[in-house]
């Protein structure tokens, strides 16, 4: 299959270079020039757990504006920045959109299929959710420790078996990836953003590496609060969780990575805008709509949004 991969730092490297590596055409889309010119030059560096680490001469890597001079156009587009870049990173690669291409979205949070019909048709729109993780070392240099899976949905609206979601999860095999196509993710989605919603956002707002709020019982019932505040908002919209997997993979995570940096405080500490938006800020827009009330989550948002206001203030005297 040809991949297009808008975005492709951490994850999209990771997944750009497994799927070259399995014979796929893959074009690493990205802004960051010197990540591209690196993988121009000398291929991508790919450490993973299971195989080392090796150099991945087959993988193409350009800008946008190169991309759409290209004029190639996709088969498959994965759309890899974080959320609140991919309005405008679709935006400037939208001549490479065929009638034909299918868009797929990895990302976390709420709202990226409903980004993804802005662009492609409603029958043409993937979403999943990941649990690989992955980080960028340096240009052209991409990690990941430990493994992962994937959910893909399989069934668009209406119920239409995609061939498509097929094709692709059976290409993420190929590629080690462990996709498992799912006729319903939305189960799978939600569990993970009130694992994003509760663990990302009070780390965030206090500066905590996961373990320190191991040491504060305080913080982890605030943790379990917006949990079952997240509960209560997918279970008003129809999606059926479970609320006790949540608490206990916020426990583990909480014991066992306790030196981890969740994203959102990474973004904070690199003074670039955070994923916070799409976590904490769609809970509270859904639970506005079902008159769901979620004080934790929304307090803890609002606290992460004013330093995200801070540091912009700071960087536009
Ligand atoms: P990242 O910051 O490493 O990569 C995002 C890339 O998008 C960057 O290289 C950036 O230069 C690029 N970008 C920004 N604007 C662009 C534009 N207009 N056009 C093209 N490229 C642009 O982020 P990441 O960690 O790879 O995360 C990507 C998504 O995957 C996020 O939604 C994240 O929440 C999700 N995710 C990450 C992990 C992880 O372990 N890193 C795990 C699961 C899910």
């Amino acid at each position: 299959m040809r991949f297009s991969i808008l975005g492709a730092g951490a994850m999209g490297s990771l997944f750009g270079g497994l799927l070259a590596e399995a014979g796929h055409a893959v074009q690493l889309i990205d802004t960051n020039s010197a990540h591209v010119s690196a993988v121009q030059r000398q291929g991508l560096s790919l450490t993973t757990s299971d195989h080392g680490t090796r150099q991945i001469s087959s993988v193409d890597a350009c800008l946008p504006e190169e991309a759409v001079a290209a004029r190639t156009f996709a088969e498959c587009l994965i759309v890899f920045t974080k959320t609140v870049d991919s309005r405008a990173a679709l935006a400037a690669v939208r001549p490479i959109i065929g009638p034909d291409t299918f868009g797929l979205s990895l990302q976390n949070g709420l709202g990226n299929l409903e980004t993804l019909h802005s662009f492609f048709t409603q029958d043409r729109c993937l979403i999943g959710v990941t649990s690989w993780p992955a980080e960028l070392i340096e240009p052209g240099s991409v990690r990941s420790q430990g493994t992962g899976s994937i959910e893909l949905q399989v069934a668009t609206h209406g119920h239409t078996h995609s061939s498509v979601a097929e094709s692709v999860a059976s290409s993420f095999n190929d590629a080690g990836l462990r996709c498992a196509p799912v006729d319903d993710l939305w189960t799978t989605l939600w569990e993970k953003l009130a694992f994003n919603a509760a663990l990302n956002s009070v780390c965030a707002a206090t500066g905590s590496p996961v373990g320190r709020l191991g040491l504060v019982p305080n913080a982890i019932a605030l943790t379990h609060h917006i949990v079952k505040e997240v509960c209560s908002v997918a279970a008003a919209s129809g999606v059926a969780v479970n609320e006790m997997r949540c608490l206990s993979k916020i426990s583990a995570a909480i014991a066992d990575h306790p030196t981890v940096i969740p994203s959102t405080l990474q973004d904070l500490l690199a003074h670039r805008p955070t994923e916070i938006g799409s976590i904490n800020g769609a809970v509270v827009a859904e639970a506005e709509k079902y008159g769901v009330p979620v004080p934790c989550t929304k307090t803890v948002l609002t606290m992460v949004q004013l330093i995200e206001q801070r540091q912009q203030a700071v960087a536009t005297p």
